[in-house]
């Protein structure tokens, strides 16, 4: 189905402003925005416009009780220019099993990938080309209706922001696993992209910090010792050759990054297995000496290897170099740059 999205073009656009070699991170937005708003039981018309503000009631539910959730998707091009998305539908369903969670509406799936690719194609001329860079894509939804009292809201905002990013050329990372707060259990809201997920971590992850680490390693909330993700990213060990991340257990965020680097580890030859992992194993592996990789997988960073744990007054030593890991990296930069074969269909024209 093709719906009738309403477009009104920026008077001027503001892509001559950018440095493409000097990108901020996070700052800059283009030129348009996709927006949808639920009324009365129904999504109404969706319109591109210009990126502007947007008139909030004080009372906007989204700011009192926390209906507000997100997505995080990037569009690259390849050689011949051609803007790219990759795997859009996964977001698109990502996004209902958040809005399912948090008692909001669904948002159509199609519409959604529309939009995108609507918005991307205009967009065109903001995408950085260099390999490893992309236009960040945030999709978002939140509750707009005026109303004191705890219930769902009956109107939303459906958003699309696009901010282009440079690429990262990120150190190694080193993780702080968290003993005193936690990020999610089984049954809350870990498992969807919630936005007050982040708010609960804003602290921790500031200790972390003020530490000389650079991330949280979550651990499980009832033992603190099974790991679950880290702040942005799902993560991966190679232990003996053979790579373990954890299971979806109900309060890990289910990642298309870490979906797609299993089966990049898999067309490879790797065997990955998804299973509950203790810090204690890791532990053990790092002190015999088969600990040979670890890196965190997530849209914003792409691949980020990890070089160390800190666990209470331990250092846990991972490695000083990621060979697989700096080869999945490669590779999924090299399917969205379109220089690589892109075996399992991932990447999604914007033009029909
Ligand atoms: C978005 C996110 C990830 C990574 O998901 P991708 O789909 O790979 O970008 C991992 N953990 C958390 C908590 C996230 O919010």
């Amino acid at each position: 189905m093709t719906h009738n999205i309403h477009i009104t073009k920026a008077t001027e656009s503001n892509v001559s402003k950018l440095d493409f070699n000097n990108i901020p991170l996070g700052r800059t937005f283009t030129d348009h925005m996709f927006i949808c708003s639920y009324e009365d039981g129904a999504w109404q018309t969706p319109k591109i416009q210009p990126l502007g503000m947007i008139p909030t009631h004080p009372a906007a539910m989204a700011l009192h009780y926390g209906q507000a959730i997100f997505e995080g998707m990037k569009a690259t091009v390849n050689a011949a220019g051609e803007p790219l998305l990759f795997r859009p539908e996964q977001n698109a369903k990502r996004l209902n099993f958040s809005a399912r969670r948090m008692g909001m509406p669904e948002f159509p799936e199609d519409l959604f990938v529309e939009g995108l690719k609507k918005i991307v194609d205009m967009e065109r001329g903001w995408i950085p080309p260099q390999e490893g860079s992309a236009l960040y894509l945030r999709p978002f939804m939140y509750a707009t209706e005026p109303f004191i009292g705890m219930r769902a809201a009956t109107s939303y905002h459906f958003i699309i922001i696009a901010s282009p990013a440079g690429p990262f050329f990120t150190k190694r990372i080193k993780l702080y696993a968290e003993t005193k707060y936690i990020r999610a259990a089984e049954g809350g809201t870990g498992e969807a992209k919630a936005a007050g997920n982040y708010a609960a971590a804003i602290r921790p992850t500031e200790i972390a910090k003020s530490k000389g680490f650079d991330q949280v390693l979550w651990l499980d909330a009832h033992e603190f010792n099974f790991i679950q993700e880290v702040g942005t990213m799902n993560i991966f060990f190679k232990i003996n050759g053979k790579f373990i991340t954890p299971s979806l257990d109900g309060a890990i965020l289910d990642g298309i990054t870490r979906k797609s680097v299993i089966t990049i580890l898999e067309d490879n030859g790797y065997e990955v297995e998804q299973r509950p992992i203790k810090l204690d194993e890791i532990k053990e592996a790092s002190a015999n000496g088969t600990l040979e990789e670890a890196f965190g997988t997530g849209t914003a960073v792409g691949i980020a290897m990890i070089q160390a744990i800190g666990h209470k007054d331990e250092e846990i030593h991972v490695s000083d170099e990621s060979p697989v890991g700096q080869m999945v990296m490669d590779t999924i930069n090299g399917v969205r740059a379109g220089k690589l074969e892109d075996k399992h269909n991932w990447m999604v024209s914007v033009v029909a």
